[in-house]
């Protein structure tokens, strides 16, 4: 995999048709796999903060979420062309899913966007295998850690915002074998 280091952090440089294509072997083969989707304001924070920073390089994948990160790379002599968003990828795992019988949970969000989630997904994606909901706002994370333990999904969607996406995903992501991915506003956006 081709890497540009910004920053100090080692973005993939890749399209997004073959980076998606890699993540679904991963998930195929249960691979234990973390990815960060990073935008400028990630980079800034992490620079900002000793143990983001040290959270985000564990990630298996750093992907471009945001042009800004595309230019920068560009600047320093990369031949990066595109973003990895998060709201694409999440897209196009969703209908993989759907078509090849996989499951996840939905972590993150507003009570109501998860409500509307709930009506939205078995909609769109009748063969995706929901393994549960849970809003973004709770006090107990071990116990929504167990429950996903507990439904091996092949995927993970965390939808917390930055930092606590990542910082839920470091500690939890051991306890289940698949994938595990930072989302950011991506419910709100796919709730409508
Ligand atoms: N969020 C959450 N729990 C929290 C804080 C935020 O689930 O404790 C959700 C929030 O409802 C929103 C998302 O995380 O859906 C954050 O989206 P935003 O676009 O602000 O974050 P970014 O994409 O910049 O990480």
């Amino acid at each position: 995999n081709k890497k540009v280091n910004i920053l100090g952090f080692d973005f993939l440089n890749s399209s997004f048709n073959n980076f998606m294509d890699g993540l679904k072997e991963r998930i195929n083969q249960r691979q234990n796999t973390f990815v960060v989707t990073a935008n400028p304001e990630i980079v800034v924070a992490a620079l900002n903060d000793n143990q983001y920073a040290e959270t985000i390089k564990k990630a298996d994948y750093l992907v471009p979420d945001g042009v800004g990160i595309v230019m920068g790379a560009n600047i320093l002599g990369s031949d990066m062309s595109e973003r990895i968003t998060g709201y694409d990828v999440l897209l196009d795992l969703l209908a993989w899913g759907n078509q090849n019988h996989k499951s996840a949970y939905f972590l993150g969000a507003k009570p109501e966007v998860i409500a509307d989630l709930k009506t939205i997904i078995p909609q769109k994606y009748p063969d995706l295998s929901v393994a549960g909901y849970h809003d973004g706002y709770f006090n107990d994370s071990d116990e929504i850690a167990a429950e996903i333990a507990q439904n091996k999904p092949d995927m993970v969607f965390v939808a917390l915002g930055f930092p606590k996406q990542e910082y839920f995903i470091e500690k939890y992501r051991q306890q289940n074998d698949g994938l595990w991915i930072g989302l950011g506003g991506s419910f709100d956006v796919l709730s409508g």
